[in-house]
């Protein structure tokens, strides 16, 4: 409550500060859909207005605000419009755009229960509805945290940790010097996120075993060498070019026998087990030991948000876990900083949670088969117009040739220009290619045929 005038004055000021935001993001928004999805060169040029020194006094936030969607809005990509199908980026939904803005109104440095008890509360809920989604086992622990880059990581140190726990040392307390050599495998067709998680980890990006993949990009089942020792093994749900998965049911049981910690990336891929018209793609995946997946993907919730997911809780805890006499421990749930590579974080758990509340169960498998639809569609239609597509479309990835690679990239900035739709390149074992990645809850069938549209009048121009 407001204690005088002035404090009325600013406080009138700051609630007509986030109507006016509210207002611009939904005018931000509502033009999406009608503009090109790459930002034109006038508007980057005009990015050089930001080049100036830092303002000496104070000034008016309405004018700051103004400022920031004057310069800013007309220079982002449409990632969260209908028709980009860059890299692999969702949009995010609208209940999470709203839910985002509650919770950074809210504030909340979501590391500890007992300072922030709602929003530490409610990663639980969201945490066990993943699980339930992915089918993942019941008592696995779970992290919110950036996105599959650190997802990666946190379960890789929960990996170490184990592997070299039983090998009887201590790497949280000793470090690797001295420690007992690790065996990493990964596929060929490893996401570089992992080789850097490694990196920094001190398992070394090039030390693994670099297992051969087929021509999907699979890791071949067939060349995983023997394992014995303390031994990490990283399989792959969804290719980040193909959508490939690696087949888990073929590695995985000997891996476990062997005793190896066996860790999914399934950034993206992992969300085939929500449909049941995809679920056998990421078949027993549910055997491995952690996972690695993004929600800013394929759940489409703003960024950055990505969740990792550890079966033996203790492992996590022992490699994330600090005490602090001044670091409220206890309460009646957990410490989210317990899981996290993180102290301080925002309440990621808050969107995630909009998300599946508002989805469901059957949301979510409508949203990742309309998807996989869309890129079957894009397949078939650039297929019948003459071009070669290089992948088996089993998920939302396709891979395009238009010929030469020079053409191939000529076709992708020529349409990039154009503005209908974005799509990057790739080299696909040794081809390049036009990479569509359909991801995004807004796309619909129109968007799909106005993009196919588009790209076939460019590739012929
Ligand atoms: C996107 C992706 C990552 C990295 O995820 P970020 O959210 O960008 O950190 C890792 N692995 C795979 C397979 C991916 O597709």
């Amino acid at each position: 409550m407001s204690r005088n005038p002035a404090e009325s004055a600013q406080e009138a000021s700051a609630q007509q500060l986030l109507a006016d935001a509210a207002s611009r993001a939904q005018r931000y928004l509502a033009d999406l859909p009608q503009r090109a999805v790459a930002p034109s060169a006038e508007a980057i040029a005009r990015l050089a207005q930001l080049d100036v020194p830092l303002p000496e006094r104070e000034q008016d936030a309405a004018q700051v605000l103004a400022r920031l969607d004057d310069i800013i809005s007309p220079a982002t990509m449409a990632m969260a419009g209908p028709r980009f199908f860059g890299f692999v980026i969702g949009g995010a939904l609208p209940v999470t755009v709203a839910s985002n803005w509650l919770a950074t109104a809210w504030d909340q440095n979501t590391g500890l229960y007992a300072s922030t008890p709602g929003t530490s509360h409610i990663e639980d809920t969201p945490l066990r509805w993943l699980k339930e989604a992915l089918y993942l086992p019941r008592d696995a622990a779970g992290a919110f945290v950036t996105g599959a880059t650190v997802a990666n990581l946190t379960a890789l140190a929960a990996a170490r940790h184990r592997v070299l726990a039983q090998a009887g040392w201590s790497v949280e307390a000793d470090g690797l010097f001295g420690a007992p050599p690790i065996t990493v495998i990964v596929g060929e067709e490893v996401h570089p996120t992992v080789l850097k998680a490694l990196g920094v980890l001190g398992l070394g990006r090039n030390r693994v075993v670099r297992v051969p993949v087929d021509d999907q990009g699979r890791m071949r089942a067939d060349a995983v060498p023997r394992i014995a020792g303390p031994t990490i093994l990283v399989l792959q749900a969804g290719n980040v070019n193909t959508g490939a998965f690696d087949p888990v049911t073929q590695i995985l049981p000997a891996a476990k026998a062997a005793g190896a910690w066996v860790h999914i990336d399934g950034a993206f891929g992992l969300w085939a087990r929500a449909t049941p018209k995809r679920a056998l793609l990421a078949q027993g995946v549910e055997g491995a030991d952690s996972w690695a997946t993004d929600a800013h993907k394929w759940l489409n919730v703003p960024y950055d948000s990505g969740v990792a997911f550890v079966r033996d809780a203790d492992a996590l805890r022992a490699a994330m876990a600090i005490t602090a006499e001044y670091l409220p421990t206890g309460g009646p749930l957990r410490n989210p900083s317990d899981y996290t590579p993180e102290l301080s974080r925002r309440a990621r758990g808050v969107d995630v949670w909009a998300a599946l509340a508002t989805l469901g169960r059957a949301g979510v498998a409508q949203m990742i088969d309309r998807c996989c639809r869309h890129a079957t569609r894009f397949a078939e239609g650039l297929s019948a117009a003459g071009f070669e597509v290089l992948n088996d479309v089993v998920l939302n990835q396709v891979l395009v040739s238009f010929g030469t690679p020079e053409r191939t990239r000529q076709v992708i900035s020529a349409l990039q220009q154009e503005g209908t739709c974005w799509c990057g390149n790739t080299v696909w074992q040794g081809r390049t290619a036009m990479r569509i990645s359909v991801c995004s809850w807004k796309t619909n069938e129109e968007d799909v045929e106005q993009s196919l549209a588009a790209i076939i009048r460019v590739a012929r121009g």
